[in-house]
C-alpha cells in the first residue's frame, strides 16, 4: 500500500497491512479563488490519512462537477483536470477503505442528484449501523429525477442518500440544510463529513468527535481539513475544531453553527499516537509534542541498558526522541528509509518481495555494529514488520535489540475507521509481551502503559477513545454480522433475501 507523507513504519513489508488510516476530507469556500487547486494541495497535505483513490468536487453556482479515480492525489490529477473544475466552492476527499471495497465506483466524493440540485460529500471514519442506514435509504420515497437506489457499497454513499432524498410532510423535497437534522442524528459511528450543494459547504462531525476535523480562515472565505497541517499548506489561518455534534455551513450570508447532537467527546487516542500528521494539533494539543512525551514516558516506564536509541522511521522518531531524553542514552539514525519505493503501483516481482524490508529500510552498519540498541515504534499490529527488523539489525552487527514501543498492545478491532486486522491477526491478541518479544527475536520487548500514553496527549481520559487497546468501545456495537467492510456488497450481491437477513430484528 503506498503511503504519503515518508510514514511508513508500518507497511514496510510488500502484502503486509499494518494499521491503515480512514480518509481525510478537505472543503473550501472561497469565491475568486482557485478552489480545485487549494483543495488538491490540501489533499496533499492529507494523502498519509489514505492513498486508494482520491476525488475533488467543484461548484460553480449552479452546478457541481466531480472528478475521482483510483491512485495518490498526484497520481489522480493534473494541470488539465484541475484546469476544467471552476467554481467557488470545492470539496476533496483521500481515501482509504474501511466499508465497502477499494473500487472506482467507491472513490469520493460521492455525488447525487437531490430535489433542489445536488450533493457531494466526503467521509473520514467508519458507521456502525450501516445495515439500518441501508433500510431507511430503501424506504425513501421515489421521486422523479432523484436515484435512490445504492449503487455504491461505502457507508458514505448512505449518508448522501438520506441528505439527497429527505421530504416534507407533503412530499415536497427538502434542501440538503433541511435534511441534516434529520438525518445527522440517525448515524452512528466515527463521522468527519465536508459536503456541499451548488451554494453552502457544510461540516459535520459526530458527537463523539472521534475522528479530527477543523475550520480556517482564508483572507476571501473559509477551509474546513481533517487536519490542521492541510490548513498551513494552504495559507488559512486555523480558527477551531468542528465541535462533536455540531453542523457548520457556509455560504455567502456568512458562516451558520449548529447542534444535531449533545457532545460526548470520545477523540481517537491513535490519532496522537501514529495517524495524524506530527504537525497537527488537535484539541488544542500538537501531534509532534504528545509523541515526544509519550517516547519520554516509555523511558521511564520501561528502563534498558543500552548504546544508541534509534526510531524505526519516521513513525516512531518522536517518541525515539523522548526515549532518548529521558534515558540519557544518545539518540542515532540507525535505518535508511527509502521515501520512494511506497510509492509506485509496480508490483514488485516474487524475487524482489523476498527482500523484504530492505525495499523500504536499510540498515546504517557503520552505526550500528557492536550497538546494543533500543529500537522505539509507534505500534506493533501483526509483528512481521518488527520481526524482519530486529533480523535485520542483527545481520547488520547489532550487539542487542532491545525494542520499545509507543502505544500498548493492541489487542481489539476498531470499528471506527481504522483497519487494523482481524482479531486473530493481532499478535497481541493471545500472546503475553514476553512471548511477543520472543517472537520477534528481541532481546527485550516493552510497551507503555494506557495511562502514560493517555497522559502524555493532555487530554482527560474519559474523552478519549482507547477501545484497540482496553476493549472499551464508546458507543454500542452492533452484532459482529453486521459491521464487515464488505456489508454492502453482500447486500447488493445477495438481493432482497440478503438485504432482509442484514436488518436487524
Ligand atoms: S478503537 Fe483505537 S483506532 Fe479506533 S477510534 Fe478507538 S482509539 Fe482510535
Amino acid at each position: 500500500m503506498p503511503r504519503g507523507d515518508g510514514r511508513l513504519s508500518h507497511d514496510l513489508l510488500p502484502g503486509e497491512k499494518g494499521p491503515q488510516d480512514a480518509c481525510g476530507v478537505f472543503g473550501v469556500w472561497a469565491p475568486g479563488e482557485e478552489v480545485a487547486k487549494l483543495t488538491y494541495f490540501g489533499l496533499y497535505a492529507l494523502q498519509h490519512r489514505g492513498q486508494e483513490s482520491a476525488g475533488i468536487a467543484v461548484s460553480n453556482g449552479s452546478q457541481i462537477l466531480v472528478f475521482k479515480d483510483m491512485g495518490l492525489v498526484s497520481q489522480v490529477f493534473d494541470e488539465t483536470s484541475l484546469g476544467s473544475l471552476t467554481g467557488h466552492i470545492a470539496v476533496g476527499h483521500a481515501r482509504y477503505s474501511t466499508t465497502g471495497a477499494s473500487v472506482w465506483e467507491n472513490a469520493q466524493p460521492t455525488f447525487r442528484a437531490t430535489g433542489h440540485g445536488s450533493i457531494a460529500l466526503g467521509h473520514n471514519g467508519n458507521l456502525v449501523n450501516t445495515a439500518e442506514l441501508a433500510e431507511l435509504v430503501a424506504d425513501l420515497p421515489q421521486t422523479p429525477g432523484r436515484a435512490t437506489k445504492v449503487a455504491a457499497t461505502n457507508d458514505t454513499d448512505l449518508i448522501t442518500a438520506l441528505l439527497a432524498g429527505q421530504t416534507a410532510a407533503d412530499g415536497s423535497p427538502l434542501s440538503v440544510e433541511e435534511a441534516a437534522p434529520l438525518v445527522l442524528p440517525k448515524i452512528k459511528g466515527a463521522f468527519s463529513l465536508v459536503y456541499m450543494d451548488e451554494h453552502t459547504l457544510y461540516a459535520a462531525r459526530d458527537p463523539q468527535g472521534i475522528r479530527p476535523l477543523v475550520l480556517g480562515r482564508l483572507e476571501r472565505g473559509w477551509v474546513v481539513a481533517s487536519e490542521s497541517a492541510a490548513l498551513d499548506i494552504c495559507g488559512a489561518s486555523f480558527v477551531r475544531e468542528i465541535e462533536p455534534g455540531e453542523l457548520v455551513a457556509i455560504d455567502e450570508q456568512g458562516l451558520r453553527s449548529s447542534r444535531f447532537a449533545e457532545a460526548r467527546p470520545k477523540g481517537c487516542v491513535f490519532e496522537y499516537v501514529y495517524l495524524a500528521r506530527p504537525d497537527t494539533d488537535i484539541a488544542g494539543r500538537n501531534v509532534y509534542l504528545s509523541r515526544v512525551e509519550m517516547g519520554r514516558r516509555l523511558a521511564r516506564e520501561a528502563p534498558v541498558e543500552a548504546d544508541l536509541v534509534i526510531p524505526t522511521p519516521e513513525s516512531g522518531t518522536p517518541a525515539a526522541v523522548g526515549y532518548a531524553e529521558a534515558s540519557g542514552i544518545p539518540y542515532g539514525s540507525g535505518l535508511v528509509k527509502n521515501s520512494y519505493v511506497g510509492r509506485t503501483f509496480i508490483q514488485p516481482s516474487q524475487t524482489i518481495r523476498q527482500l523484504g524490508i530492505r525495499l523500504k529500510l536499510n540498515p546504517l552498519k557503520e552505526v550500528i555494529r557492536g550497538k546494543r540498541l533500543v529500537v522505539v515504534d509507534d505500534s506493533i499490529v501483526r509483528g512481521n514488520t518488527q520481526r524482519a527488523l530486529v533480523r535485520m539489525l542483527r545481520e547488520a552487527g547489532a550487539a542487542e535489540v532491545h525494542v520499545r514501543i509507543s502505544s500498548p498492545p493492541v489487542k481489539w478491532p476498531c470499528f471506527f475507521g481504522i483497519d487494523f486486522a482481524t482479531r486473530a491477526e493481532l499478535i497481541a491478541n493471545g500472546m503475553s509481551v514476553q512471548e511477543i518479544g520472543q517472537s520477534l527475536g528481541a532481546d527485550s520487548l516493552a510497551y507503555i502503559s494506557i495511562d502514560a500514553m493517555v497522559e502524555a496527549t493532555t487530554i482527560a481520559k474519559p474523552n478519549l477513545c482507547r477501545a484497540c487497546f482496553d476493549g472499551e468501545y464508546p458507543m454500542e456495537l452492533p452484532d459482529p454480522e453486521l459491521l464487515g467492510k464488505q456489508l454492502l456488497e453482500v447486500e447488493l450481491a445477495g438481493g432482497a433475501d440478503a438485504a432482509d437477513a442484514l436488518r436487524r430484528p
